[in-house]
């Protein structure tokens, strides 16, 4: 369903690692006055994780934590979430889903700049290439709600904003 009761709607900002969803998602919060909660962060602050993964070289999220944290937030509406996957939120939570989308050269540039190597840098610029997050999306989320877009330029941020920003204004709750 493409609208809801919430006097504001959610918004879930998603994609691999890199392709710009906190940097997005921070100037759409101050574009449309929502509230941006980054997820990674919330989990480092509160410790909604069972620990250190050695091998992937992050937490372990504990998606039940999470979601408990979140959920009168997201009740209220209003919400712009960024984290980099999607498919353990309530489906009912969103009211658009964006996947952010990047070239793999340039996302491998980011990712090393960001300091990652090995493993964790390929494992990304792979999770890009076969689209994982957008399959996870699709498959999470009615169709008519995600949306996919292009994050390689600042150009592509402004422009993503803007867009977003027109239609966070031009949201209506629906009664029901
Ligand atoms: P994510 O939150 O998805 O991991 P970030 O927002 O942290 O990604 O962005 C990663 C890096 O790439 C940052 O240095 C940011 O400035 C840069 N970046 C993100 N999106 C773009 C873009 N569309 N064009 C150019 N640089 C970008
Ligand atoms: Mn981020």
């Amino acid at each position: 369903m493409a609208q809801s009761w919430r006097k504001k709607p959610n918004i879930l900002v998603t994609g691999t690692p890199g392709t710009g969803k906190t940097t997005m998602s921070s100037a759409l919060a101050e574009a449309t006055q929502l509230r941006h909660v980054n997820v990674g962060e919330l989990v480092r602050q509160k410790n909604l994780h069972d620990g250190w993964d050695q091998e992937f070289d992050c937490y372990v999220i504990n998606e039940d934590l999470v979601c408990d944290e979140l959920e009168d937030m997201m009740e209220e509406g209003g919400v712009i979430v960024d984290y980099h996957g999607c498919d353990f939120f309530p489906e009912r939570w969103f009211d658009r889903v964006v996947v952010l989308q990047t070239d793999n050269t340039v996302l491998y540039d980011r990712l090393a700049r960001r300091g990652y190597t090995g493993a964790k840098l390929s494992n990304n610029v792979e999770c890009e290439i076969f689209q994982t997050i957008l399959e996870e999306a699709k498959s999470s989320y009615a169709e008519d709600i995600v949306v996919s877009t292009k994050s390689d330029t600042v150009e592509d941020i402004t422009r993503n904003v803007a867009e977003l920003a027109d239609w966070v204004s031009s949201w209506q709750p629906t009664s029901m």
